[in-house]
């Protein structure tokens, strides 16, 4: 499993150029201090220590597969010795000198770690973390059939980022998307509300569908209408960029680039692909 709750890339990308090195070893990942860090897989905790740079570090080795998983900015340490995939092993934040703000480094070395070969890292981003597919209370099945558009495979990509998460011991209720019928997790608005039989909208002011296919119909609605020019904040000639701008503002705290990368990178084409073309 994804070692966080949530999945949002919020600083540096694999390979990236940094303020400190030439390239990124792995990805930040939002997370506000004493976000709980989960263990990815049943594995080991081969070191915590404190690093001058990386701050509090874990080295984590899971089980059967011969990488080293190195989790570092830590605020504190919850486990050590072998671990059980889900277990809190620490909890993220903002310490070490290589860090502006609070956020998790995640980076993946092949066998041993040795920061000076960089060709010995892998994408995070790439990585199989072996997220199991959400399993779905009976009475909201979302059953996903293979995408069969590319408007379909972008609500799947949406619905992906955004996190629906059926109940679990880490979203006992399950995830806002889920508990909404809601994978796009789109504002209550007239407009929203009149893509399908809603009940009503939640604390955060998102939409409840009655149920997933409702849902699910209207984000694909929604995307439709965005990218024919139908609605006044989206134009067809947009890029996925410029698209997320407005559907994820910064403002929001969200970060845009890094959805619309994620989602062009999960519908493999191009972030600057112009939305009319994914009609
Ligand atoms: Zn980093």
């Amino acid at each position: 499993m994804f070692p966080l709750k949530q999945r949002k890339i919020g600083g540096y990308k694999f390979a990236q150029r940094t303020w400190y090195s030439s390239r990124h070893l792995g990805v930040d990942y939002v997370a506000s201090k004493g976000t709980p860090l989960y263990a990815p897989f049943d594995g080991e905790i081969l070191k915590r220590f404190y690093g001058f740079e990386g701050g509090n570090t874990i080295w984590f080795k899971p089980n059967g597969q011969n990488v080293i998983i190195r989790f570092l900015h830590l605020s504190s340490f919850n486990a050590s010795g072998k671990v059980k995939s889900g277990q809190v092993i620490g909890y993220t934040g903002n310490s070490g000198s290589l860090t502006k703000g609070a956020h998790l480094h995640l980076d993946i070395s092949k066998g041993a770690v040795n920061i000076w070969n960089f060709a010995n890292f892998l994408d995070p981003d790439k990585f199989d973390w072996k997220d199991i597919a959400p399993v779905p209370a009976s009475n909201n099945a979302p059953s996903v059939p293979p995408a069969s558009s590319k408007i379909e495979q972008w609500a799947l990509a949406i619905k992906k980022h955004e996190g629906f998460i059926a109940p679990c011991a880490q979203y006992p209720k399950g995830s806002r998307a889920y508990r909404n019928n809601n994978p796009g997790n789109l504002r209550y608005t007239s407009y929203s509300a009149s893509l399908g039989l809603i009940k009503g909208k939640d604390d955060k002011n998102f939409v409840i569908y009655q149920t997933y296919d409702i849902g699910f119909n209207a984000l694909k609605k929604f995307l439709t209408d965005a990218a024919n020019g139908k609605l006044i904040s989206y134009k067809p000639d947009m890029t996925l960029y410029q698209f997320y701008s407005k559907y994820a503002p910064s403002t929001d705290g969200n970060y845009p680039k890094g959805y619309a990368e994620s989602v062009a990178w999960v519908m493999g084409v191009s972030p600057n692909t112009k939305i009319k073309d994914l009609l």
